[in-house]
């Protein structure tokens, strides 16, 4: 029963379960239960490999409450990579004194990778890679495989290399199964090797599995010397991550960390600055509307249609920044399409308000029964349509200008423009034409 909040589960049942299911369950615990049951699982030689399927911040904040041996033991048990992403997550001065207690050859790796970015294929890599030498025969790596298969990230590729460890090929376990056992792996390998260099982008690394859909992929130097492997696991973690961020910042929610079940004041605290900001911003709509207080004193029609203008430029800008942002988030567009977008959106602009200004027209023509009163009426929101969409299909571009998120603030920022020019528009026309109206 994965994924249900768990009271007491007998620690011999939760033994035989997958470690991912056992990270769920630590997750669901209060921290005392958690670091209570992590010590159970600690003394049963089963603690690292749930801590390696947990968020490494939540299992550094478990690690943390161990004592020292108890966390080195743990760590040297975990794989290379999962460990190094919680260390990261521990202070500076901690990391040392772990590192330094560690058995040298394992602090020298977690140090080589806690050199690497850990948005980069270096810093998603393990280095517990199959390297074997070209002059083995199929037999002979199998059993490599075989004497090895514990410590190893993945079975399934093994790559071979020269005497400077370059990279020369690649075999699957089923190259190596199917063929003749006295067969020399060089002349079962493939030489034409998908590889990542070590310092690629996450992204890039992403679109690469994405591309040539293999398990993993190997990490080379600039030498070509092969360092590690990145696994399709690791990467899917890494690209749910970014995927939240992006979504939560859309909304104007920074740091991608305001989760629905975080208590009310953490929430608050990263979504109060950003409101405020807006309520500065959305002053500039009502000082324009108060340059046009007669108008509005006067006509009572003015003041019943003006939220539904200023919604509507909200919507119209929203819907065309919606577009250009998916766009930039899947690398469709990009600054050369900055023209063509706005060609396009002047277009649909220009379309849609036709529509929409007919369609308010006609109704308030049938509920004022003024001819005038639907004139204005239509005009307005056909125009404050054309400058919505020219608006939300700019705005993105400008954040990128900036070097800011464009995700971050386009949605907000966008609708308040549009209600700037929704509402300019629409009292300036009902002034106007303020003799025919009354
Ligand atoms: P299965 O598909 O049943 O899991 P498989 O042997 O077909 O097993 P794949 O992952 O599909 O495994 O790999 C197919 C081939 O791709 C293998 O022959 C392997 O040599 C090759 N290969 C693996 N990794 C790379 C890589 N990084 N670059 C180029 N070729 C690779
Ligand atoms: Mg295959």
């Amino acid at each position: 029963m994965a994924g249900r909040v768990q009271e007491k589960v007998p620690l011999s049942e939760l033994l035989r379960r997958h470690p991912a299911d056992i990270a769920e369950v630590l997750t669901t615990l209060k921290e005392e239960e958690a670091v209570e049951l992590l010590r159970r699982l600690y003394l049963r030689r089963a603690a690292a490999a749930p801590l390696g399927e947990m968020d490494p911040e939540e299992a550094a904040r478990l690690l943390a409450e161990l004592n020292r041996d108890e966390a080195l033991h743990i760590l040297s048990h975990m794989d290379p990579d999962d460990a190094v992403d919680l260390l990261l997550e521990l202070p500076e001065a901690t990391v040392r004194d772990l590192l330094s207690r560690l058995e040298a050859r394992k602090a020298q790796m977690f140090r080589t990778l806690l050199a690497y970015p850990p948005d980069t294929a270096g810093g998603l890599m393990s280095p517990e890679v199959l390297a074997l030498p070209a002059h083995l025969t199929a037999q002979e790596a199998i059993e490599e495989i075989r004497r090895r298969a514990e410590e190893l990230e993945t079975v399934y590729y093994a790559y071979v290399v020269d005497e400077e460890r370059k990279l020369l090929g690649v075999l699957s376990l089923r190259d190596l199964v199917l063929a003749r056992p006295d067969t020399p792996i060089h002349a079962l390998m493939n030489r034409e090797v998908v590889t990542l260099p070590a310092e690629m982008d996450v992204e890039e690394v992403a679109q690469l599995f994405d591309k040539y859909n293999y398990l993993a992929l190997p990490v080379v130097d600039k030498e070509g010397h092969l360092l590690g492997i990145v696994t399709v696991d690791d990467v899917m973690d890494v690209m749910r991550e970014e995927a939240t961020e992006d979504l939560l910042r859309v909304g104007g929610i920074p740091a991608g960390e305001d989760l629905p079940l975080d208590p009310p004041w953490s929430s608050v605290r990263r979504r109060l600055p950003w409101l405020m900001g807006l309520v500065v911003l959305n002053l500039s709509v009502a000082g324009l509307v108060s340059r046009f207080e007669a108008t509005i004193a006067e006509l009572a029609f003015v003041a019943s249609l003006m939220p539904l203008i200023a919604d509507m430029s909200g919507n119209a800008a929203s819907q065309a920044l919606t577009v250009v942002i998916r766009g930039m988030a899947l690398g469709l567009v990009g600054w050369k399409d900055l023209p063509r977008i706005l060609w396009k959106e002047l277009r649909v602009g220009l379309l849609a308000g036709l529509g929409l200004g007919l369609q308010i027209g006609l109704l308030s023509l049938l509920l004022w029964r003024k001819p005038m009163f639907g004139a204005v009426a239509g005009l307005a929101l056909a125009g404050t349509t054309v400058g919505a969409c020219l608006t939300g299909g700019a705005v993105p571009f400008l954040f990128k200008r900036l070097k800011m998120d464009p995700a971050m603030m386009s949605g907000p920022v966008a609708t308040t423009v549009g209600d700037l020019i929704g509402i300019g528009l629409f009292l300036s026309l009902a002034t106007a034409f303020r003799a025919h109206l009354a």
